[in-house]
């Protein structure tokens, strides 16, 4: 079938794109073309996302797209752009940062489609407007196994790769990656303008998120019609609520700066993120971030500093300091409350209390005493919690010292047996999941990418993409990590 839009028979040139963030004006982006790549090849396509942006056929060699989206042409309607922004990395005010290597085409059917990876941009500072194929993949990979978890992130359209060699830590290759969200604003990108006191601009930015994303804002009561402040706590709500989910999971991000921050409260940037194997607090998945400021315990801290730092940027326009604070001091009361509530899920309850709060931690200390595998134990748990037999040691098993799980083993049961209605292995079962994207599982999907063999990248994602099946055929996937994989280094570099 020739590539058009599903309901049309035009040609791809007739695409609805849209778009309201070049709307703002050039004081927020630069438009700019992709720069092209050498002979671009699929890796990777993702048919059923490009289906909900009203694209079929793509991969016909007629339709062009692999060229469009390889960013060496562009399709009538695109309006290529990089936007700035500023943002803190480390900690650190950065100064402006920008799109270094992201270039967006516009909008389908209401998401920013957006290409990493194509090529020099003015804001580029010393980078070389690239991205890595193995990069590309991990990226892909994520957005996908994050969105079939429920958690709210970007999403990955496809990687389209080319030998053009790009240095890195070694040499490696090129690839270009579609990614797709409502909108790739920052907090770094009211920094900017904050910084720079371009409270216009300031204005125009925080005006246009609110009208397109957070109408209900214009009406908040809670801040005396003070939209911003409105703002400030919607984000701070959507933020605290995705960390929980984050640490439910065992998720790591890696480089929480506030330029890779989402004003959506997405999970956006894959760079150095990692699910955790063993269940260690203190693990730092990112092997640039030498003072573990991104370490896996310290995500919902960083979250709401990096809240902190919107609510400076929005101050001019808040104009009101103790509204500033009052919106984002719900960042702890929602993060405890979303936090309880998805541990208790874990443990089949389908509402936290103080009881379940104290076993959900008291399992946590266990796993981190020993390192357990923090993917695999709650999917044990689960299986346990449905068989209830006395005789099922896979639980016990994953622990050198057999006491503490015991004893918590007694009391989760205790717990269990005392509130039989509200307990569901089920519920754990659609909680804890079976398949998470593993250092070492996209290790070797990369590895054979490399080689020009994608099928181990397709078929990773069919298993991410459902995540709660225990299809047996598909265990290798759920099995512990290999050896090697503790040595698997993930670092900025991308
Ligand atoms: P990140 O740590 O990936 O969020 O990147 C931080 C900043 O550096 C952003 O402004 C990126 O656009 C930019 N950047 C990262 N890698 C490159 C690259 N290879 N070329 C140009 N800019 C880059
Ligand atoms: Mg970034």
């Amino acid at each position: 079938m020739n590539a058009s839009l599903a309901d049309t028979n035009d040609a791809t040139d007739t695409a609805p794109w849209a778009h309201s963030f070049a709307s703002l004006g050039e004081d927020f982006f630069v438009p700019l073309k992709p720069t092209a790549v050498p002979s671009p090849y699929w890796v990777e396509l993702n048919e059923a996302l490009a289906e909900s942006l009203g694209l079929v056929g793509l991969n016909d060699p007629q339709s062009g797209w692999l060229q469009y989206l390889a960013g060496n042409a562009v399709a009538d309607g695109m309006r290529p752009l990089a936007s700035v922004y500023s943002g803190h990395q480390f900690g650190v005010w950065a100064g402006q940062l920008g799109d270094g290597r992201a270039i967006l085409l516009g909008e389908l059917a209401g998401q920013e489609v957006q290409l990493k990876g194509a090529g020099l941009t003015p804001f580029s500072r010393m980078g070389d407007g690239r991205a890595v194929l193995r990069s590309s993949i991990r990226e892909y990979l994520c957005s996908e196994a994050m969105h079939a978890l429920g958690i709210p992130t970007s999403r990955a359209l496809c990687v389209i790769g080319s030998d053009l060699p790009v240095r890195r830590e070694s040499m490696e290759t090129a690839a270009v990656v579609t990614r797709v969200a409502p909108s790739f604003i920052r907090f770094g990108h009211f920094e900017h303008f904050s910084h720079n006191d371009q409270h216009l601009q300031l204005k125009q930015l925080a005006d246009f998120v609110v009208d397109r994303f957070y109408p209900e804002c214009r009406s908040d009561g809670r801040f005396g019609g003070n939209p911003y402040a409105s703002l400030l706590q919607a984000v701070t709500e959507r933020t605290a609520r995705m960390v929980a989910q984050w640490q439910a999971v065992g998720f790591c991000h890696g480089v929480m700066n506030t330029d890779n921050m989402s004003i959506l409260g997405l999970t956006i940037d894959y760079g150095p993120f990692q699910f955790l194997d063993g269940y260690d607090p203190d693990h730092i998945c990112n092997h640039s971030d030498h003072h573990g400021r991104y370490a896996f315990a310290r995500q919902p801290q960083v979250a709401y500093w990096n809240l902190y730092c919107l609510g400076q940027a929005l101050l001019p326009l808040i104009d009101d300091q103790a509204l500033a604070v009052k919106a984002l001091e719900t960042f702890k009361p929602v993060f405890s409350a979303e936090n309880a509530r998805r541990m208790a899920a874990k443990l089949g309850f389908a509402a936290a209390s103080d009881t379940v709060t104290a076993l959900g931690n008291a399992a946590l200390d266990l796993l981190a005493a020993e390192k357990v595998d923090y993917t695999i134990f709650w999917r044990r748990l689960s299986h346990w919690a449905a068989r209830r037999d006395v005789a099922d040691h896979t639980v016990r098993d994953l622990f050198i010292d057999p006491h503490g799980i015991d004893a918590w083993l007694l009391r989760f049961s205790e717990q269990v047996t005392h509130t039989p209605l509200a307990h569901s292995a089920d519920l754990m079962l659609q909680t804890n999941p079976h398949f998470v994207l593993r250092n070492h599982l996209g290790e070797l999907a990369i590895r054979a990418a490399r080689e020009k063999d994608f099928s181990q990248v397709a078929q990773l994602q069919l298993v991410l993409a459902q995540p709660f099946d225990d299809n047996p055929a598909l265990a290798g996937y759920a099995d512990f990590p290999p050896d090697w994989a503790a040595g698997i280094a993930i670092s900025c570099s991308s």
